[in-house]
């Protein structure tokens, strides 16, 4: 059935539904072409599987042995790209990966390895090399019966900065982004779709129009063809639940370790922001709403039974400061176990030539970027090309210095800003990069900066935090724009909550 037009609402090339990191990346690559482009997010920004990852920029080395090279290699070649792209949310990092009789063969390992060190054209990162567990420094939190490791490249990222880092690219160059705001109905009308979107605090409904809808819900993307465009059938994904523990941390050196389970499992251990470990993930079938995973018991002794397994000083549930859990919307390939699920992408484009979706079914954050530029593709097949493929060499808000420079960045801001305590300036420049100059500026003095409401968070972050990043609320800005809620009391969070509520009721009466 088709629905007419309302001659009143705004024509979009391109609505994206789903504010993740596909969603977002989807944004800025057809905003900066040319497109006139919509995106809504039901929450906050990044609040979906996107803010709950393992935050690796990695080509994946288990998913050689599952012979995914197309994928593999594809990531690899991205963890350069995106490493140039935004180096302040992005870093190298050294892996360290035991080995030991029982496990993989050493013979296997090397040849993995190899390969990971060569598919992907790699020219920033290091290469692997052979470890002596028994003098190097990263043996010395490991049990005796580690003697050598091999240590090879990949990259961390901060996940939630980045989904909120592509929008605002996406904003700045001139897509419209709606939060909090729920896409509840789409129906076709004579020259593509009518879209209804819900406001979650008012309750208010917003008409939009589009030629081409973009589906990026992630685990959701079944949930949005069933109940927002009428697809009653629809079951592409497969949910995989995968969690993680924070303890303190654990060792002091930079270099994360690749642990291999007995069975057959792998897992990482990773620095985490600047006082903790990381450690996970795990892997199992999930039902019920995304939003509502949390970590069960048999996974808490998984992950501290296999960390205990390495680390001489075995891990317990005492040591653990945070726990998070993610949903993987994996596309359902009909294969028996979580684990092997394919990890690619799959795009597909539903319904006529005047009225298309573009769904996106599993992926990683390594390559939404490749993934936005497939999607891209399509879009020009269904609506028509406008410019050219432009974010391999682009930089994101705040990353526009080289690779290299970061320690230099890091200085001349510790310089600019005396007064900030060494892990507070690391903290604003790991996240903010160039644009904790926006809300630095000019200030000599704690003080000038407002308010402190704990671990280094300041008004004048907080209003930045308002203003350019959409946060809303003290979850926005402690769990997803930081890390601090994990350091953050009961009193400190209310503070900063009210704090939020009246500096953005001023700001709608200013604007009314
Ligand atoms: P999401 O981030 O979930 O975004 C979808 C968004 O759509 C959500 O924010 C949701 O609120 C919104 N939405 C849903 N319905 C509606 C609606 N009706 N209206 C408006 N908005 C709506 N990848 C890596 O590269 N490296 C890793 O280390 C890594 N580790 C992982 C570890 C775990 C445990 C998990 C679960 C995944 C991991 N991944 C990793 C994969 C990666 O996190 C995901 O592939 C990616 O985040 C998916 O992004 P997305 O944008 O598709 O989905």
């Amino acid at each position: 059935m088709s629905y007419g037009r309302n001659p009143l609402s705004k024509v979009y090339d391109i609505f994206v539904v789903g504010g993740g990191i596909n969603g977002c990346g989807v944004a800025r690559d057809a905003a900066g072409r040319g497109y006139s482009v919509g995106l809504t997010e039901m929450n906050d920004l990044g609040s979906g599987t996107s803010s709950w990852s393992t935050k690796l920029i990695h080509g994946g080395l288990r998913y050689l042995e599952h012979y995914k090279f197309r994928l593999v290699r594809e990531a690899l070649i991205e963890r350069e790209v995106l490493l140039k792209m935004a180096p302040h949310i992005i870093r190298p990092m050294r892996f360290v990966l035991p080995y030991h009789k029982g496990m993989r063969p050493a013979w296997l390992l090397r040849l993995g390895l190899f390969l990971y060190d060569h598919l992907g054209g790699r020219k920033i990162l290091p290469g692997t090399k052979v470890l002596d567990l028994a003098s190097d420094p990263t043996g010395k939190v490991l049990r005796d019966e580690f003697t050598r490791a091999f240590e090879y490249s990949d990259c961390c990222v901060n996940d939630a900065r980045l989904v909120v880092l592509n929008a605002m690219d996406a904003r700045d160059k001139g897509a419209e982004i709606f939060t909090r705001t729920k896409l509840i109905s789409a129906r076709k009308n004579e020259d593509g779709w009518t879209l209804q979107l819900q406001a979650a605090e008012t309750g208010k409904i917003r008409e939009v129009s589009a030629r081409l809808i973009v589906n990026a819900g992630g685990p959701w993307v079944d949930e949005i063809l069933r109940e927002a465009a009428g697809d009653n059938r629809a079951a592409n994904v497969r949910l995989v639940q995968g969690s993680h523990i924070v303890i303190r941390r654990k060792f002091d050196h930079p270099k994360a370790y690749f642990f291999q389970n007995s069975d057959e499992r792998i897992f990482f251990a990773i620095p985490y922001e600047q006082d903790y470990t990381l450690i996970g993930t795990t892997d199992r079938d999930f039902e019920g709403d995304p939003a509502s995973a949390t970590i069960s018991e048999s996974e808490i002794s998984y992950l501290c039974d296999g960390a205990s397994q390495y680390f001489k000083d075995p891990v317990t549930r005492d040591d653990i400061v945070w726990t998070f859990s993610g949903v993987r919307p994996l596309y359902d390939d009909g294969v028996s176990k979580a684990q092997e699920a394919t990890r690619d992408y799959v795009l597909r484009a539903d319904g006529d030539k005047d009225a298309s979706v573009i769904n996106i079914f599993g992926g990683k954050i390594t390559t939404y970027r490749r993934l936005a530029e497939a999607l891209l593709a399509k879009v020009e097949d269904a609506i028509g090309p406008k410019g050219a493929p432009w974010t391999a060499n682009s930089a994101l808000p705040g990353g526009e210095f080289d690779v290299g420079d970061y320690d230099n960045v890091l200085s001349k801001t510790s310089a600019s800003y005396p007064f900030l305590e060494a892990g507070q300036c690391e903290r604003l420049v790991r996240a903010y990069g160039l644009r904790c100059h926006d809300f630095l500026g000019g200030a000599k003095s704690l003080q000038d900066l407002g308010e402190h409401f704990g671990q280094g968070l300041t008004a004048s972050e907080v209003q930045y935090l308002i203003n350019e990043e959409w946060a809303w609320c003290s979850d926005d800005v402690l769990w997803r724009r930081s890390k601090l809620g994990i350091c953050f009391t009961q009193e400190q969070t209310e503070r900063l909550d009210n704090y939020m509520r009246e500096y953005i009721q001023l700001q709608n009466l200013a604007a009314e």
